[in-house]
């Protein structure tokens, strides 16, 4: 075992004492004594078991659900976030944002990666960040340069077949 290793399994060891500790005490205080003598205790494991059945199972439908499902996608700033182009910071702070794609790239946001993408320079991008902030947009990454994804979502784009 790696040094990490020893260090997360004597974590889980000391959480798990601290758990059974926990509960045991509480157990004593509200139900302690002879067990096979409490009426329902034997029923309410046998649900408490089904209920870890049932939220195992649903957590792991949905963890492959959402890695599955989930992309990368890349929004582009100028034409498609706001209106126009902007090559100077006054530009950068002052441009109209296009509220209707904001609040469908907010969507977009709750189930894939998004990722900002501009051609313009890294000295607009304070101001760039700035804009963001004000409109609210939901992101996870910014970047001027071209990265890969899953999808662009871009106003100057066309498909290869579209040519
Ligand atoms: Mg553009």
């Amino acid at each position: 075992m790696t040094e990490q290793q020893i260090k997360h399994l004597t974590e889980i060891k000391n959480r798990f004492s601290e758990l059974v500790s926990s509960k045991y005490k509480k157990g004593a205080e509200e139900h302690g004594g002879f067990l096979p003598d409490k009426p329902g205790l034997i029923d309410m494991a046998i649900e408490e078991a089904v209920d870890q059945f049932v939220y195992l199972h649903t957590l792991k439908d949905q963890t492959v659900l959402s890695r599955e499902g989930r992309k990368v996608i890349c929004v582009d700033m100028d034409g498609t976030l706001c209106e126009g182009e902007a090559w100077t910071e006054e530009a950068a702070m002052n441009a109209e944002p296009r509220t209707d794609i904001i609040e469908k790239i907010d969507e977009l946001y709750k189930k894939h990666f998004i990722c900002i993408y501009t051609a313009r320079g890294d000295n607009l991008m304070p101001a760039t960040l700035a804009w963001l902030r004000k409109y609210v947009v939901k992101f996870h990454a910014i970047s001027n340069n071209k990265l890969g994804c899953d999808l662009y979502i871009e106003d100057k784009a066309k498909r290869p077949e579209e040519l």
